[in-house]
């Protein structure tokens, strides 16, 4: 890494900290970014800093959101009374595509991964419980929990926990339909697969 000048160096060293970005691609990236406009530069820069200044999480549904409570949480057309469970905010944008889920979501930023050390603790799972009672939810009885992790040994993991923690509760949970290629992730299904799978979605 000799060979670069140290703001070079430091911008590769700043890119192959990204996920996926290995040595190649990280000064593919860098090297892109010195052939391009200062004005292109200045405009990347400046969504880099306002995404971070200005997204937070929904503090009902873990949602991306510039005002809390998000969108959907606020939202007087949506259904309250049912909560689809999803492990990151694309896998929302999938559910959304199909334009049939008029519920609510909870968002947990991640899946139950022993190979990764990320147990339940790791999860946005500690506000999905108190969601559940009529008192926390505008007095709405939460009759449905949707189960739309991945389809890969994580998401079933994660999902089975889950669906563990709500037993006690008597809310029905139900998981989608593996129409989808198993070992996927919802953020490549496309929308009529996806609407199929939460058609038919059955009890856990
Ligand atoms: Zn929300």
């Amino acid at each position: 890494m000799l060979e670069y000048a140290e703001p070079v160096t430091k911008l590769i060293d700043e890119f192959k900290r990204l996920p996926s970005i290995g040595q190649k691609s990280a000064q593919r990236l860098a090297f892109h970014i010195l052939r391009m406009a200062q004005t292109d530069v200045e405009r990347l820069a400046s969504a880099l800093l306002e995404v971070k200044q200005r997204i937070i999480l929904c503090s009902i549904c873990n949602n991306l959101t510039e005002v809390d409570p998000c969108r959907f949480c606020a939202s007087p057309t949506r259904d309250h009374s049912v909560i689809c469970v999803v492990e990151e905010p694309h896998s929302l944008v999938a559910v959304e595509k199909t334009r049939s889920y008029k519920g609510v979501y909870h968002i947990l930023h991640g899946s139950l991964s022993p190979m990764r050390h990320i147990g339940p603790n790791e999860l946005h799972l500690a506000n999905l419980l108190p969601r559940l009672k009529p008192e926390n939810n505008d007095g709405v009885q939460v009759r449905e929990v949707i189960l739309a992790t991945n389809p890969n040994t994580e998401g079933e993991a994660t999902a089975n926990y889950i669906s563990r923690l709500l037993k006690p509760l008597g809310i029905r949970t139900t998981r989608i339909a593996m129409g989808m290629p198993v070992g996927g992730d919802l953020e490549y299904v496309d929308e009529v697969t996806m609407d199929k799978a939460l058609e038919n979605r059955h009890e856990i």
